[in-house]
This record gives structure tokens, sequence and C-alpha cells, in this order.
């Protein structure tokens, strides 16, 4: 059994000073201890040209001012920053939240699937290949190439397309091939296992467009450039707003993305506590959540070295959580790493804990937001608590409506 490697406090202060530094990922594409690169040998060219195709336009002016005119045009931002009044009366803290929810397609996954698809563009791609569990990030790049006239093919599993036939749905009007995945677990990782086999097929025409800040490198470093706009946005208007940084922020953590989005503005603030919730599920034992920081232990999936929900025997674990986008054994490399490092930390909420937040948050700010974000709210009350007239910051990563077949079954009742 590998438990979670021990690091004295000297290591883990060179761990955060590079991090702090923007040495990682190193040019072997880690993150400290975990990240790499653990693929089967047909998949290092496309990776490497994905790698090299990245470092040529991703920070290049004019790449950077297409990206950003899209952002502010099409996907609406800057968000806003909205403080919460009534939930900040109950809970005893002050509330802020930084509103994803309001990002074109409902979620901050757009912010992603857009960069992506443009840079696919500038590399030539002819088709996009996706992977989608809830099926939320499959519409944001369903929405990002109708956008810029891609042909965009999802895989999604087999259960997955029954369980969210309305996205399936959503994703074909927007010109979509959604394809079903009969094989393995028929759900998420499956999906990816089958985008990454169709991209090897034809590394030079098609680009596969990774839904979060998981996966071999560069993956985790591209998805977290793209999504680092959230926390670049909500500090500068943070700062505007009330003159100082907040005492600590929030997000939740599925694969990582918008949680590393929020969190990398505010690492070199030490004063800031930044805290990641994960899906406590059902409880702690094995199987019954997908709490990968807070329970996981390392090992590789999908291309990636990083914390796992496994049994002893290195087997991935299944997972449970009522928020499908939360629902998967691993995270993101660097999550891993600053967990390990000691600069975030990571907690989880129960599925109950994450219903009584959103029900709350909806009732006193009249905002339905997404069963994911709603474990970061728990994450938010139970902090408040020890922190009275602190302000705590809070990704609100994405609106609530695509849950409501869960909400009617669970707070409503089926007959509602
Ligand atoms: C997909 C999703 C998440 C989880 O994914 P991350 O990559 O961890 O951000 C969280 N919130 C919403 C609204 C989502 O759609």
């Amino acid at each position: 059994m590998n438990a979670q490697p021990k690091f004295s406090d000297g290591e883990r202060k060179q761990l955060l000073d590079a991090e702090t530094d923007g040495r990682f990922p190193d040019p072997r594409g880690r993150f400290g201890p975990y990240g790499g690169r653990y693929v089967p040998e047909t998949l290092i060219p496309a990776l490497d040209r994905l790698e090299a195709g990245m470092r040529e336009h991703l920070h290049r002016d004019d790449f950077q001012a297409e990206l950003a005119d899209q952002l502010t045009n099409w996907v609406g931002r800057p968000t806003a920053l909205s403080y919460a009044p009534r939930l900040s009366a109950a809970w005893g803290a002050h509330i802020w939240f930084k509103r994803e929810d309001l990002a074109h397609t409902g979620a901050h996954k757009i912010n992603n699937a857009l960069g992506q698809a443009l840079l696919a563009q500038r590399l030539g791609a002819r088709r996009i290949v996706a992977e989608t569990g809830a099926g939320q990030h499959g519409v944001a790049s369903a929405a990002a190439c109708a956008r810029l006239g891609l042909p965009c093919i999802v895989y999604m599993g087999a259960i997955d397309m029954e369980r969210q036939a309305p996205n399936v749905g959503r994703m074909r009007l927007m010109g979509a091939e959604v394809v079903p995945v009969t094989g393995g677990d028929q759900t998420l990782r499956a999906a990816i296992d089958e985008a990454l086999r169709d991209w090897v097929s034809d590394p030079m025409e098609t680009f596969y467009l990774l839904g979060s800040a998981v996966g071999p490198h560069p993956y985790p470093y591209l998805v977290r450039e793209l999504q680092a706009v959230i926390g670049r946005e909500a500090r500068a208007q943070f700062l505007q707003r009330h003159g100082s940084l907040p005492d600590a922020v929030f997000a939740c953590v599925g694969g990582g993305s918008n949680s590393i989005g929020m969190f990398h503005a505010f690492i070199p603030d030490r004063n800031v506590a930044i805290i990641g919730i994960e899906a406590g599920g059902r409880g702690p034992g094995l199987g019954e959540n997908a709490a990968s920081l807070s329970y996981g232990r390392p090992g590789v999936l999908q291309g990636c070295y990083s914390l796992l929900l496994q049994d002893d025997d290195g087997q991935i674990h299944e997972t449970d959580s009522i928020s499908a986008g939360l629902d998967y054994p691993g995270v993101g490399p660097e999550h891993a790493l600053l967990h390990t490092a000691g600069r975030v930390r990571y907690e989880s909420a129960t599925d109950a804990e994450a219903l009584a937040a959103l029900q709350e948050c909806s009732r006193l700010e009249g905002i339905l937001p997404a069963l994911e974000t709603a474990h970061a709210l728990h994450g938010a009350k139970r902090w408040a608590k020890d922190h009275p007239g602190k302000h705590a910051l809070l990704c609100m990563s994405g609106r609530g409506d695509k849950d409501m077949p869960t909400l009617q079954r669970t707070l409503l009742g089926s007959g509602a």
C-alpha cells in the first residue's frame, strides 16, 4: 500500500517556493513529484506537437488579444463579483461570489473550451474531439467549436448519455456529433480513453480538447493557464471593492479546473487561506466518495501521476457523489502538489451538506448553484463559524439548472 508521500518541512518549503516562482511544471511536465506523462509511446508525438504549438502561440499577444475579445464579447467576461448579504448574515462571515455561473453555457468550463478551440484553430486542426461525463464540458466544447466553425466529436459513456439526455440534445443542436462509448465503465473514464484513441489515430488533423486540469503534460498546465482568468479577475475586483484581499478563498475540486483557476492568483498571497472542497459523498469509506486528495494515494491515472482513489492492489476505485462533475477518482497534479506543500487545505463536504448549502444559497441569495459548487458553499459555511466578520471569496463555478432532475428527487420530492 502506498501511503501519501511524507516530506520534511524544508522539502515542502522548496516545493512551495518553486510553485510560487512559476518553476512548475518543470520541463518534464512535473509539479514536484506529480504530473508528467505516463502514456503509451504512440501518444508522445501528439503530446509533443501540442506542447510545441502551445508554447508558440498561447502567450503571444495576437493569440491573447483574440482570446480576450471572445471572452469579453461572447463568453461575457469579466463575470461579476457579488457580495452575498443574506448568507453573510446567516453564516456570520462576509461571503462573496465570483460568478462563473454567469459565463456563457452556465459554468467556468467555457473558458477552457474556447481557449483550446482557438489554439486548435491556430495549429491547423480540422476536427476537435472531446470527452464528457455529465455533459457540461461537451456542451462548452460544442459551443466553442460552433463559434469557430470547427467540427466537434464528443465521446460520452452510454450510461451518461442516458442520464444526461438534455445535454446530449444541446450538443447536437450546436452541431456536435455525440458518440456513445459502450466499452469499459461506460462513463467518463471510458470516454477519455476513447477520445485519446481517436486522437492517436490522426494526431495531425485532430485536436483533443480535454475538459479539466488532469491528464498528461501539457494539459494540466494548459487548462490552468486558460482558467487562471477567474482568479486574476476576482483578485482585482475584490481589491477594488473591498480595499484589501479576502481572508480565505474557496472552490470545489473535481478534476480541479475551476479551483486551480481561482486559486492560482492567490498562491503568493500567504495571508490568504486557500481551501478546496472535494466530494465527500456518503462518507469516508472507499467507494463512498470522490475525495482524491483527502483519502487518495499516489498512482497513475490517464497519463498523470497524482493522488487517486485506489484499493490496496492499486486498482482505481469506484467513486460516489451526488454531483456528476466531482465524481472522478483522480485530481490534477498541481492540486496534489499544493496539498503536499501545504499551501492549500483540502476538505470535503458530503452529499447532504452540499444539498443543504444549495438550498440556503438559493433561498437567501436568489442564486441556484450547481451541485458541485454547493460543496464549496458548505466549506465556506463551516469556515465562517470560526471566522466571524472575516471575508470569504468563493468560486461560484456554475448554475444549478442542470441539476433539476436530482433536486426534484432529493429536495422537492418526485411529485413536485
Ligand atoms: C465540471 C464542473 C466542476 C468540476 O470540474 P473542475 O474541473 O474540478 O472544475 C465544478 N463545477 C461545475 C459547475 C462544473 O460544471
